[in-house]
């Protein structure tokens, strides 16, 4: 793999911006790049259903030889929050970004290692079975590319998948993901005059911080997290706030862990606000189901295998996140997340690591090879 080739492919991708449902510029250099390899790509339709501006992107590739398994690759279009106008910065074995943004290394160093294992596929002449490329929206707003994902299109199923969302060290691989839960709360109670008539009132912001204080929240057990993310209500200093909404979430390994967590939560809103006399609306929504994944299953042999091949020393981890592996998984297709060299995604301080990405774009051309 030549190193300029893929460090300048990676700089023109992350200075091109993609938001989240704002793929379509981004979109179509892509397609132009696949077009370059002589590919086709198909855009499923989902930005009619997720209102974006763009669907998500699906390329066959047609075996090139026998006894090869029918493999996914993904990897997501988007970029995390709205940052725009990313400059990246090459440092020595580094990338990093110019200013106060994020680099998107998550996940276009993905799409890099994606797009040079393609190309490696073609300019070597390498044996491989089908392969089914699919680039994903609205990955980073909640999985919706994935989830609105036209999956009739992918019939036959793929065998497995590999989800280019990782980060950190080559040769890990995310085999376990939890279960999310989002939880939204309305309490309503009366709006009185402050200084008049305060007893008249029953205020929704005190109701919600004693629910909230009683709550079990932050790292619970090894396998379990939950979390308060947002609140807002009141409306003046004088005014005994009448309504407050929050928001929380709630995820573990174990499902019933998951529920009950999710119910305690609930039980703890609805207690204080009976214990006042005002109302609580809730509202509960599964994000995402979890996935784990053993040595039983291909996917996963297949990537330690791969990754031993190429000299990596195979890591299989437990991740903490959501991503499109767990919507794969849950309709039917053995998913793992590999890593990708990018560390630090979400925050001003993302970077890439240029040989570790160098050495997954091995990897993953080892994975649909061998
Ligand atoms: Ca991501």
């Amino acid at each position: 793999m030549n190193r300029d080739a893929l460090v300048s492919l990676f700089c023109e991708l992350v200075q091109i911006d993609s938001l989240s449902k704002h793929e379509a510029a981004f979109a179509s250099v892509i397609e132009d790049k696949l077009a370059d390899l002589g590919l086709d790509i198909t855009d499923d339709g989902a930005a009619l259903r997720i209102v974006g501006d763009c669907g998500n992107l699906i390329c066959r590739i047609p075996a090139t030889a026998d006894g090869f398994p029918a493999i996914m690759i993904n990897t997501h279009l988007d970029t995390v929050g709205d940052d725009t106008g990313i400059q990246p910065v090459v440092e020595n074995d580094e990338i990093h970004s110019a200013g106060d943004t994020i680099l998107g290394a998550d996940a276009k160093a993905g799409i890099v290692i994606i797009l040079s294992a393609l190309q490696a596929l073609d300019d070597q002449e390498l044996p491989h079975g089908e392969l089914v490329v699919v680039f994903t929206v609205a990955e980073e707003i909640g999985l919706i590319g994935a989830q609105h994902l036209d999956y009739e299109m992918l019939e036959p199923l793929p065998q497995m998948a590999y989800v280019l969302d990782g980060s950190v060290t080559p040769g890990q691989m995310v085999t376990q993901a939890p279960y999310s839960d989002k939880i939204s709360f309305e309490v309503r109670g009366k709006a009185a005059h402050a200084g008049v008539e305060p007893e008249a009132g029953i205020n929704a912001i005190k109701i919600a911080a004693q629910a909230i204080s009683e709550m079990k929240l932050g790292r619970l057990d090894d396998e379990s997290t939950a979390n308060i993310g947002t609140i807002q209500g009141g409306s003046a200093t004088n005014i005994v706030p009448e309504v407050t909404t929050f928001k929380g979430e709630a995820r573990s390994h174990q499902e019933e862990k998951l529920i009950r967590q999710t119910r305690h939560m609930c039980q703890k809103v609805e207690e204080a606000a009976a214990q006042a006399g005002a109302q609580a609306n809730i509202t509960t929504e599964r994000s995402y189901n979890g996935f784990a994944l053993g040595l039983d299953e291909e996917v996963v042999r297949r990537g330690i295998a791969a990754a031993e091949q190429v000299g990596l020393k195979p890591n299989l981890h437990k991740g903490g996140g959501g991503s499109d592996a767990n919507i794969f998984n849950e309709h039917g297709i053995p998913s793992v997340i590999i890593a990708t060299g990018a560390h630090k995604p979400h925050t001003p301080d993302e970077l890439l690591c240029i040989p570790s990405m160098l050495k997954c774009c091995e990897w993953l051309l080892a994975i649909v090879t061998t």
